[in-house]
């Protein structure tokens, strides 16, 4: 008897040593308060959740001008089944002038895209139900306080550990298939204050910030979210509307007249071609270049990451050991510098216009000095008129550098014009337009289109088709959200 006793005894001390709730264990505890601040019996009734979003955020390195930070206004419209583990997410990113949409759907088994201009349904193997609402989820406690309850084998407190918020007890969730969650919750009332989970810089944290405590059919939620990224402000709310248990015969409907999107390129491996006599291209997932050969030295084009390996990869494909003697720097965008590290390394000099000097020297982590740069007033000419560069201000940045190879008679744009789908000419947009209109006044003559964001070049027919079939963003009329867009 006192044998068992004890190994009884053993047993439950183990279990609570790996760390999983259980009944009556300290972490069970904390969530029965957290229930029943959210509403107890009430939240328990919980069946679906509608939450409609409308807030905004800081565009840091994606800003139109190289000297601010833009401020993006955003809304959202989630619906959330609990018990049949169905989301349907509708999003808009921008202002009534300039914005996109976004609709995602997981019916419980599988995820879908649609686009709802271009009539597509496309099936996303990488949509889950954590993820099919881009975890708009996060910005509401409500639905955190759900998820904890729903998964309290996977909540571990933390002890001693320093709070970034000073009181509040925290409880780690590690669930399969989501982000680490780190709950922040107040002592005193039980309501989730923040919530962290790691960003991408090693290190650094994410936070939620949940305040404006409201009430909704006996669950409370808060009225207001506020986010930062590595510490820096992020998003914010503006206004929020929730409604408990609502309607949802509106949502998770799948159009059948729908087509499934055209096949595309994944580019998964580093490409390299020689596609005109002395020009090459090199690239893989996002990032391309295209570099020509003077018959000295290289220039290339395309700042994105991994630029040594693209040029290195062409240096082997052409057999030959030249220098990297200029860089064209297209646009301020911190996607597009992630290369200035390795261009500089690589002791090019930077064709570049003089705004972004500062930013091309932030990301190449050094002082450069004031001779390795080449700035384009308007436009300039290198290599004895075989490459010529243009600066375009457009609605995606002040200033954008696109480079003409003149004997190839071929085009490298950033963020203007290129297509990853396997075949077919792509739609234009209002870039589109004015990148005609420039070359129309150049009277430059194009017959190919290269791109820093795929390895497919495009023809002239490519163009004209683009030209004559520019798509403006729609809001769905039947969305709520679209109200005023
Ligand atoms: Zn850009």
């Amino acid at each position: 008897m006192i044998k068992i006793t004890k190994i009884l005894v053993i047993l439950g001390c183990c279990i609570a040593f790996v760390g999983h709730a259980n009944a009556g264990s300290k972490e069970d505890q904390l969530i029965d308060k957290v229930v029943a601040a959210y509403g107890g019996k009430q939240l328990l009734k919980v069946k679906s959740l509608n939450i409609k979003d409308y807030y905004k955020g800081f565009s840091y390195g994606q800003s139109h001008n190289p000297t601010m930070v833009d401020l993006v206004s955003y809304r959202s419209d989630s619906m959330i089944d609990l018990n049949k583990k169905r989301k349907d997410f509708k999003w808009i990113r921008g202002g009534k002038s300039s914005f996109s949409t976004q609709h995602q759907i997981f019916d419980g088994n599988q995820g879908y895209q649609l686009n709802h201009t271009l009539k597509t349904l496309s099936p996303n193997a990488s949509l889950t139900y954590a993820s099919a609402d881009r975890r708009h989820f996060y910005y509401l406690d409500t639905a955190l306080a759900i998820l904890l309850n729903e998964n309290r084998a996977d909540a571990k407190l933390l002890l001693n550990e320093k709070s970034i918020a000073g009181s509040e007890i925290q409880l780690r969730l590690t669930i399969k298939g989501y982000e680490e969650l780190t709950l922040y919750i107040d002592e005193k009332t039980g309501l989730i204050a923040k919530m962290s989970k790691p960003h991408w810089a090693p290190g650094k944290l994410s936070v939620y910030n949940y305040s404006d405590v409201k009430q909704q059919q006996g669950v409370r939620y808060a009225g207001s979210t506020y986010v930062t990224k590595a510490g820096q402000p992020s998003f914010v709310s503006i206004s929020r509307t929730l409604v408990i248990n609502p309607d949802t015969s509106n949502y998770f409907k799948l159009p059948n007249d729908y087509k499934e999107n055209a096949p595309t390129l994944s580019f998964s491996e580093m490409m390299v071609e020689k596609i005109f006599d002395n020009i090459y291209i090199a690239g893989k997932s996002w990032g391309f270049s295209v570099f020509l050969d003077t018959g000295d030295y290289f220039i290339g084009t395309g700042g994105y990451e991994d630029l040594k390996q693209r040029f290195w990869a062409v240096q082997k494909f052409a057999n030959m050991d030249k220098p990297l003697k200029y860089q064209v720097v297209s646009h301020h965008h911190t996607d597009h510098l992630e290369g200035m590290k390795e261009a500089n390394e690589l002791g090019v000099t930077f064709i570049s216009v003089e705004e972004h000097q500062a930013l091309i020297k932030e990301l190449a982590q050094v002082d450069i000095k004031q001779d390795r740069f080449e700035f384009v007033k308007n436009k300039a000419s290198f290599a004895n008129g075989a490459l010529q560069v243009f600066d375009i201000a457009s609605g995606h940045a002040t200033h954008n550098l696109i480079t003409y190879f003149s004997q190839a008679k071929l085009l490298f744009t950033a963020d203007m014009f290129f297509s990853r789908k396997v075949k077919g000419s792509p739609n234009g947009g209002a870039t589109l337009q004015l990148l005609n209109k420039r070359l129309l006044k150049e009277q430059l003559d194009v017959d190919y289109f290269a791109a820093a964001h795929s390895g497919r070049v495009l023809t002239a027919e490519d163009f004209d088709y683009a030209l004559n079939h520019i798509v403006k963003a729609q809001c769905p009329e039947n969305w709520q959200i679209c109200e005023g867009y």
